[in-house]
């Protein structure tokens, strides 16, 4: 198995409501705000070639959306989805299956493409898209604080051409694709899935919007745009925990800088990153 880490660009968001009741005096100096306050986060995903299967990991922004989005997000930088993959030697046709953590914007907007036409279609158009009915049903039907996110241009065409499918989970909330370990979660959307990728030499996990850098470590650093902090926080320890005990690498989705870490735990029982770098 290879992985390789997808950089698909950088965005902006608000400071402040990437970390919640954190105050801006603890978080500035974590990502320094622009005179707007908007701090930089990449949109990291993941590309798995297992066997036969190229298998990305959530698709980014994408580049379908009009000038009045762009001057809300400022999607900036040299990188794009399908930029990083032809540095690969990989085509949109190479791409085997895409698993969608979840249906924010940030996560499935490279997913769905405009042709020349102008009509929307599959930008992987031998793939096999994955998402969870749970979420799907959430994402179609959205409450006024999450329909800002969940754009329908990014997702429905994917249900249109039939190419989507969704992956079942166990009472637990445990699921598996390809022998990747997926597990689902509720505070920062309802049933975002995470997914535990273990090779011959490591464990990783790709946190998606659990964790979104390595400066949302710390249970109180939850995001304003949670729909449960306090679930994020339970899901957080929990998850924490179990990846300190079985020293797992975490892939961070967000984080403008860092793409990895391991964790220690400090004298006063905190568990903190180690060793972050590049994948
Ligand atoms: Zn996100």
């Amino acid at each position: 198995m290879k992985i390789h880490s997808i950089n698909t660009g950088f965005f902006k968001l608000d400071g402040g409501a990437m970390f919640g009741v954190v105050p801006k005096s603890m978080w500035q100096k974590l990502n320094p705000p622009d005179e707007n306050n908007m701090c930089t986060w990449a949109m990291r995903c993941l590309l798995i070639e297992k066997e036969d299967k190229k298998i990305l990991i959530d698709t980014g922004l994408g580049d379908k959306q009009d000038a009045k989005f762009r001057s809300h997000f400022y999607p900036h930088g040299d990188d794009s989805l399908l930029g990083s993959l032809e540095k690969l030697g990989l085509k949109p046709e190479d791409i085997t299956d895409v698993i969608l953590t979840h249906l924010h914007f940030d996560h499935v907007g490279g997913a769905v493409r405009r042709d020349s036409g102008g009509d929307l279609i599959p930008t992987f158009p031998n793939a096999v898209y994955w998402s969870n009915k749970e979420h799907w049903d959430w994402a179609m039907n959205p409450n006024p604080r999450e329909k800002a996110s969940f754009l329908k241009e990014n997702f429905v065409p994917l249900k249109d051409w039939g190419v989507l499918q969704f992956i079942d989970f166990n009472e637990e909330g445990k699921g598996e694709l390809f022998g990747l370990q997926l597990k689902l979660l509720y505070g920062h959307t309802s049933a975002m899935m995470l997914i535990v990728i273990e090779d011959e030499k490591r464990t990783l996990a790709y946190c998606a919007d659990l964790i979104p850098s390595i400066h949302h470590l710390g249970l109180a650093y939850v995001m304003g745009y949670d729909l449960r902090p306090l679930k994020t926080m339970e899901e957080r320890k929990l998850f924490l925990e179990e990846a300190l005990e079985k020293d797992w690498y975490l892939f961070f989705e967000h984080d403008p800088v860092n793409e990895i870490c391991q964790l220690v735990k400090t004298e006063k029982g905190r568990i903190t990153f180690k060793n972050p770098s590049l994948l």
